[in-house]
Parts: structure tokens; C-alpha cells; sequence
């Protein structure tokens, strides 16, 4: 989980202030294969946290198709679903790429100098796609990490880069291996791993000689998530699934709450389309690049027209990625936080209002081995921590909120396998 990233915020908004028009515009799609929303939300992802920090994201896109990796990619990299590209299931057999293309191949239709690079380690992505636009593909070693990030790093280097796929195939075999849970050690493990390989892209993407004339956005996805050691079917663990749009040009905010718009292949959960039109899916990946790519090209209309033209099913989250954040809603925790399994308990927060300490006091059962808490803001995103700690009495922890701005907090407690959240205010003095 996050630390506090107070100074990154204060750089976010000033940097925020300078989206130019003149900066060219990259786009960089990280893939994670197979993560389920609970798993990233309960992992220790620093490097993701960073992008979040300067994010429009949710925990909360669900999948509307079939829940396996051809299908997802190809509605993620054409910006259809398989009505349009054909794919339904890995072996790509019936793909329609010729008439629904890659998001690099749409791009290039307008701006054909594009240079657009594929770096994956899962070959069928690589080698039963064609027609995709891109300049270079490249295939590793499946589960090798670290090549693919070197493979990206390598390609950063490159000026004339536009475009860039990067894609992780390890923590899907993970879970296929040993169970997709976030209480399989072994398939969190595997999400850290790729979050570590994403900060040195990352630190490769800022080091670039030109970055500053650049605008980079970064689209951060997975294709399905899982349940036991498989995928494909229509529960809530392989398709609820998440979606991070992030740059220095993007305003931070966290869609939360969003429900299930349903799914094409669930005759009792229909696709919804004004659940749709509200939900970040895979098909508004692709289609949020191209814009992206193509903004100093295309006015809006013009880009309507294209995306009419391309048959396109996936909406641009551009100019919602671009706006400042609406008022978050503070009358309770925002399902970043909210969502858990463990068996709830009664805390009480006094001083409530606070200046600075406050206690939080429960009754934890017997004898409170372990008692940890967490502080979020009303975004949901992650502020303080403490404990487990010796700051610990047998039924009181004492928390000090004076290094956070004043405002509305939740405040999260467990304590022998259960949990409490509350709303805290504090003023300082
Ligand atoms: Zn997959």
C-alpha cells in the first residue's frame, strides 16, 4: 500500500497547470495480465500508487465479454469487442483484424509517421495478431519479467518512440499455478514483482532526453481477473476488474461505486448501456489512446467522426481524464476501502472532531495480538499508517493525524482478523 505522497500531490498540481498543446503526444499501455481488482488493491504496489497519485482510475470496470486473455487483449487493443474482432478464446481462430485493427494501425490511418512498439511475453499476442501498426514486435521469454521491462526500457531510449505496449504475463500463470486470491502469497508476489519492473519503466519513461516537450499518457489495465486456479466463466472475481489512466497532464480521481453495466455473454446480467456509458472498460482503452495520440490532429468532432467511421464500440475517457475532479462524495468510505471480507467491528473515534491525536477504541475480543490502522482520504487513497505498533493499549490506539491537511478522513482499524472504518474530521488549531 501507498505512504504518504503529500509533496507528489503539491508537483501534481502545479504540473496539472501546464498541459500544452505543443508537447507531443506518447502513449504507453502497460498490461497486467490476470489481476484481479481486490488482489492490486490489498498488494504493495509503490509504483502503481505513484501513477494512481497522478491518476483518473477504478477499482470498479467489470469485464463484458469472455473473461480470457485473446478475447480481453483484443477488445483492449481494437477498442471492439468480440462481435467486431472475432477473438474468442486464445487461440485468435476467426479474428477480424483486418477490418478492426490495433489501436496503432487506427492512429497511423491519420498521423502514418507514428513509430509504435509491442513488447509482450505471451506469444500468440504476438504471433496470431496482424494488421496492428506497430513498427517493432517483440516477443520474451513468458514470466520473464525483468525482460520485458528491459525490452521497454531499451525501446524508451528512443525519441521517435510514439506508442509503446508493454505487457506482463506472470501473475495469470501465477494464478493459474496456485490460485488467483490475495491470500495466495505466491500470486501476490507476482503483481509486486510487475509493479517493480513498471517503476523502472517508468523512471526509463522520465529520464527520456526530451520528456519535457512530451505528453505521456500512461493506460495501466489487466485483461480478467480469476477464481481458483482458472478464468473464463461470469463471476464477480474474473470480471471485476480495474483501469488507471495516468500522465502529468491527467487530474487525479478515483471513479468509485460503479455497477456491474453487465455483459455480453450473460443472458441474465444484459450489458446496460447507461451503466456503459459511466464505466471505464476495456474497448475505451484503445479508443482513449488514439484520441490521445491523435489530439493536436482532431478536434472533437473530428474525432467523433473517425470513431463513427472505425465502427469503434469503446468511448474516449480523454477529456474526463483531462478535467478537474468533480466533489467526492463524503458521506462514506469509497469502495476503495470499503470492500473487505473480515468480520466487522464496533470502533469508536474520540476526539471527533480532532486537532491532531485522536483515539480509536474497540473491543477487539481477546486480547488484540495484532492491531494495525490506516488513514485514507475521501478519495480513498492511502495517507497514514500505523502499527502494529507499541503504540497499542489492550483496547485503544491513539493515531496522530497533524502531519495531514485538514479535512474528512476514514480511519480503518484491525484487530484479531477484524475491521472497523470511520469517518474522522480534523482541524488543526
Ligand atoms: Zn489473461
Amino acid at each position: 500500500m501507498k505512504k504518504l505522497i503529500l509533496a507528489t500531490l503539491a508537483v501534481v498540481a502545479l504540473t496539472t497547470q501546464f498541459a500544452s498543446a505543443s508537447q507531443k503526444k506518447k502513449v504507453m499501455i502497460i498490461g497486467m495480465d490476470g489481476v484481479r481488482s481486490d488482489a492490486l488493491q490489498a498488494a504493495s504496489t509503490p509504483n502503481i500508487d505513484e501513477l494512481i497519485a497522478t491518476g483518473f482510475y477504478t477499482y470498479d470496470s467489470w469485464h463484458l465479454g469472455y473473461t480470457v486473455s485473446g478475447p480481453s487483449w483484443s477488445a483492449m487493443f481494437t477498442g471492439v469487442w468480440h462481435q467486431k474482432n472475432g477473438v474468442t478464446d486464445n487461440s485468435y481462430a476467426g479474428s477480424n483484424f483486418g477490418q478492426y485493427p490495433y489501436y496503432p494501425h487506427r492512429a497511423k490511418e491519420v498521423k502514418p509517421n507514428l513509430y509504435a512498439v509491442q513488447i509482450v511475453d505471451w506469444a500468440p499476442m504476438s504471433t496470431q495478431v496482424t494488421n496492428e501498426g506497430f513498427d517493432q514486435k517483440i516477443v520474451r521469454t513468458e514470466n520473464d519479467v525483468t525482460a520485458v521491462a528491459n525490452a521497454a526500457i531499451t525501446q524508451l531510449q528512443n525519441a521517435n518512440l510514439d506508442a509503446i505496449t508493454v505487457y506482463f504475463a506472470k501473475v495469470d500463470n501465477m494464478g493459474h499455478g496456485s490460485g488467483f486470491s490475495p491470500s495466495n502469497p505466491i500470486y501476490m508476489a507476482a503483481i509486486h514483482e510487475v509493479d517493480s519492473a513498471i517503476g523502472r519503466v517508468m523512471a526509463a519513461l522520465h529520464a527520456r532526453p526530451n520528456y519535457a516537450n512530451e505528453d505521456w499518457l500512461v493506460l495501466i489495465c489487466t485483461d480478467h481477473g480469476g477464481v481458483g486456479t482458472s478464468h473464463g466463466g461470469n463471476s464477480d472475481n474474473e470480471r471485476h476488474i480495474w483501469w488507471i489512466g495516468s500522465g502529468n497532464n491527467v487530474s487525479r480521481k478515483q471513479l468509485v461505486a460503479l455497477q456491474d453495466p453487465g455483459s455480453y455473454l450473460m443472458p441474465a446480467n444484459p450489458v446496460n448501456p447507461v451503466l456503459l456509458a459511466k464505466t471505464p472498460v476495456q474497448s475505451d482503452i484503445a479508443v482513449t489512446a488514439i484520441h490521445h495520440l491523435l489530439s493536436d490532429d482532431l478536434d472533437s468532432a473530428g474525432f467523433a467522426q473517425k470513431r463513427q467511421q472505425w465502427d469503434l464500440d469503446g468511448k474516449s475517457w480523454l477529456d474526463s481524464l483531462r478535467t478537474t475532479s468533480d466533489p467526492v462524495d463524503t458521506s462514506h468510505p469509497p469502495t476503495a476501502i470499503g470492500k473487505t471480507n473480515l468480520p466487522s467491528m464496533d470502533i469508536k473515534v474520540y476526539p471527533n472532531p480532532s486537532s491532531g491525536w485522536t483515539s480509536l477504541w474497540f473491543d477487539g475480543g481477546k486480547g488484540n495480538k495484532e492491531v494495525s490502522c490506516q488513514v485514507y482520504d475521501v478519495t480513498g487513497k492511502l495517507v497514514l499508517q500505523a502499527g502494529p505498533s507499541a503504540m497499542v493499549s489492550q483496547y485503544r490506539m491513539n493515531v496522530d493525524l497533524s502531519p495531514l491537511p485538514a479535512g474528512q478522513y476514514f480511519v480503518r482499524i484491525y484487530a484479531d482478523d477484524k475491521i472497523a472504518t470511520k469517518p474522522v474530521i480534523l482541524h488543526h488549531q
